[in-house]
Order: C-alpha cells, then structure tokens, then sequence
C-alpha cells in the first residue's frame, strides 16, 4: 500500500470520535482528529445526563471538572396528572456539562499521542487505490489529507458517511432544550413527561441544581408542527411544570437525535460510529454510552486494519460485526419500544403508567431498571410473579417488543 500522511483519521472531537481515536492510537495508529469547529464541546446539543455506566465506559472518573449533579431517579408524568416514581436508590446518572465533558475526552486522546486540528472540516473524501484522500478546510484553506482509514464520527448529519456511499440513519427525532430557573425539591430525580404533550418520544427537566433545569423534549410525528411550538405548549399548559418554571431561558439547544443504525457501518477505508451512525438508544436518545462502546471497538479495527496494510471492505467488516455483537439486540429491542410507545393514546399511556405503580412491579424497577439495557427490566416485568399485576397496555407491550 502506498504511504500515507496518518494511519488512521478521525473526523469529528466529539466524545465518540475523541474516543476512537485514543483508542487507535493506543493500538499503535498514527492518528489524525480534525474538528470542524474552533472549539471542542461547543456548541452541545445534549441534555448532558449520562449514566454511570456510560461515564465509566468512556474511561474517565466522574470528577467535579465535568459532574454538575448526580441523579439516582426519575418521575414519570403522564397526561392525567399521574406520577410513576421510579427510584434506584443510589447514583444511576450525572448531570454534565458536556462541554467539559468532551474536552476531558480530547485532551485524553491528545495525550495517547493523538495529532488534534480543530477549526478544520471534512469536504470531500476519495479511496484512491487504496489511499483515502479526504479534502479538508483548515483555518481557509483546502487541502488534502491522506490516510489508510478514516473514521466518521461526525454526528447526526454526517457527510462521511453519505461520501463512503453508507446512507443516512432511518429517522431523526427533532429535539429542543432551554437552560432555564425551575425549582427541582428532589434536585436527584429527573422528570420525564409521556403522551401527547410531547407526541412520539418525551419531555424532560433534568435539575443542575434545586433552581436551574435543563428543560427539553424530542417529537417523533408526521406534520410540520415545529418542536418549539410543544416546548412552549408544556411549559404553559403543564400545570407540574408551570408551577416550577421560573420563566426565561440562558441557554438553547437545537438539535436531532438519530434513531435506527446504519444497515452498513463500514465500507473501503472507511468506519461510521456513534451519532453518524446511528448508534443511539431509541428509548432515551441518549448515546454516549452506545457511541464509546462502538468508538473502541473502531479505534481498535482501524488501527490493525491500518498497520495490516489492509484496508478492504471486508477487513473493516469486522467493525460492524462486533458492534452488533455488542448493542445491537439492545438498538433492535430499543426501535420496538420506541415504535410500540409512540403508537399509544394518552389513554394507554395512562394505563400503562397506572399498571406500573404498584409496590412490586417499582420494587423490579429499583432492582433491575438499567438506562442503558432497558431489555433486562422488562424481561424481570415478565416474569409469572410480576406479570399478574400488568394488565391491558403493558401485556400488549410485552408482546409487541419481546
Ligand atoms: C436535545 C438533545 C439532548 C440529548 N441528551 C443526551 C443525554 O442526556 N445523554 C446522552 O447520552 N445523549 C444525549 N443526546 C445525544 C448525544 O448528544 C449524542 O449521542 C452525542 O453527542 C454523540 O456523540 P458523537 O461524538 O457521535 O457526535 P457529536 O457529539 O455530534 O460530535 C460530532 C463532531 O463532529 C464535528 N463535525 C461534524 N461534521 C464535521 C466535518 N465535516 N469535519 C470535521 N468535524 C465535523 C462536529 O462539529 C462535532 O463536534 C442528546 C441529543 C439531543 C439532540
């Protein structure tokens, strides 16, 4: 194989692509990260509530640089007024500041002896004999990189991915979010709103502290109602919310959640992961967690692959393979929840939450309930024990996801 500028190139800093290519690098890559903007981990579409585990899996100790509040459960609203309490009884997620949080995760990767350029984006990319040639902007000007693969993790709109001839993700949610003042009493349990308020995913507050919340909600529909429009709806009309929200806003998020992966994350020379990907939970829309699981396993093949000096489609599939091997039951399950939950009338939703709120099935809930393996709680749901206490809604829920 012809010689090439880097090994491997990572396009895109953000927490997935910083992982990837520390995790090339550490494999014994040299390795290129370009970010198109001048500065890491801004702007942030995120709510910035990572689980433990997905802390843990991005190898970083959650230190007071990127933890703002620790969360250990949720209250579910639905559209009657009722509350679902899901308790887990210890820490189970932190509040981020993701701008932090990602530069925590570059430094990291510049630390494995990884070359960072920010204020440079990706334009084009070639597999020329072999060689990936990706034509990149750097501070104004064009100019040509060369590497044996590159790696997309270049979000929800990535263009790599189109460029590799890999598609787009299935659907993107739209998703809004204020900063806002909002009196959280129980500053450690989020707040989650189900049901037409937010059609097809839900709404949020996610406290910072006992007087700030990130306040939010992504829709899944098929008319043009803008998303803010139902932002600005729940904050009025919710009476829980309205009698908390202080009013005004210092912060604004824009942004989509990608749901469904790719049928194909890799081809020639090339590797997709994370959000350009796909790789998000479609119960949450979360995927930090599902993003760096798959990112090491990309920094890991791309590197071999690299110094292998074999960069074929088929080398690379092993990628897609062990990604698959790893969250890709949990993604499949994920998509019929999602499918099933958004199907629901708030009368259904209403029925479901009430068929959860009894001390045995909450009592499953605070012992198996997991953000990130939502299969495993509902499974323990199933069980002969707790199934006579679920009724309507939630047997046909079991039934449509299982
Ligand atoms: C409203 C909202 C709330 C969310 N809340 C949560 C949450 O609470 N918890 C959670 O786990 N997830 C959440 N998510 C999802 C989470 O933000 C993403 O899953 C995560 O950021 C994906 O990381 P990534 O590195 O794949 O992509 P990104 O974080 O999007 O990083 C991609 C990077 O690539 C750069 N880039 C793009 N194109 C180019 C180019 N051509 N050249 C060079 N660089 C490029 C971008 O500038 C960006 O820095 C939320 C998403 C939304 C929209």
């Amino acid at each position: 194989m012809k010689n090439t500028d880097y090994d491997v190139i990572v396009v895109g800093a953000g927490p997935v692509g910083s992982t990837a290519a520390r995790y090339a690098a550490k494999s014994g890559a040299n390795v290129l990260m370009i970010e198109d903007h001048a500065s890491i981990g801004s702007p942030v579409s995120c709510t910035g509530l990572l689980s433990t585990r997905a802390v843990s899996e991005c190898d970083v100790h959650p230190s007071d640089n990127f933890v703002l509040n620790k969360v250990r459960g949720a209250f579910v609203h639905s559209m009657n007024g009722a509350c679902l309490p899901v308790d887990g009884k210890k820490t189970k997620a932190y509040v981020v500041s993701r701008k932090n949080f990602d530069r925590t995760l570059a430094a990291m990767a510049v630390d494995s002896d990884v070359k960072l350029k920010i204020n440079t984006r990706a334009i084009d990319l070639q597999n020329r004999e072999g060689v990936q040639k990706l034509s990149v902007i750097e501070n104004g000007d064009i100019k040509d990189i060369t590497s044996k693969v590159v790696i997309g993790a270049d979000g929800v709109r990535s263009r790599i991915a189109k460029m590799a001839g890999l598609g787009g993700v299935k659907k993107t949610l739209p998703g809004i979010q204020i900063e806002a003042p909002y009196n959280s009493p129980d500053k450690d349990f989020v707040e989650l709103f189900v049901g037409s308020q937010a059609p097809g995913f839900f709404g949020w507050t996610v406290p910072i502290d006992e007087k700030v919340s990130r306040i939010g909600m992504a829709v899944d529909y098929n008319n043009d109602e803008n998303v803010s429009l139902h932002l600005e709806r729940m904050l009025k009309s919710n009476s829980h919310i309205s009698s908390r929200y202080g009013g005004g806003q210092v912060d604004l998020v824009i942004g989509g959640i990608p749901l469904g992966p790719l049928e194909k994350t890799y081809s020639e020379g090339t590797l997709i992961v994370g959000d350009a990907a796909g790789q998000v939970k479609p119960t949450s829309g979360g995927g930090i967690y599902t993003g760096a699981a798959c990112a090491k396993i990309a920094g890991e093949v791309a590197a071999r692959a690299a110094l292998e000096e074999d960069n074929s489609a088929q080398r690379l599939s092993e990628y897609d393979r062990r990604w698959r091997a790893k969250i890709g039951k949990e993604l499949t399950m994920g998509m019929k929840i999602h499918s099933f939950m958004g199907g629901l009338g708030d009368s259904e939703m209403d029925e479901l939450i009430a068929s959860m709120n009894k001390p045995p099935i909450l009592d499953t809930i605070t012992t198996y309930g997991d953000m990130d393996h939502p299969s495993i709680v509902i499974k323990k749901l199933l069980s002969p024990s707790n199934s006579r206490h679920l009724f309507g809604v939630f047997k046909a829920f079991a039934k449509a996801v299982l």
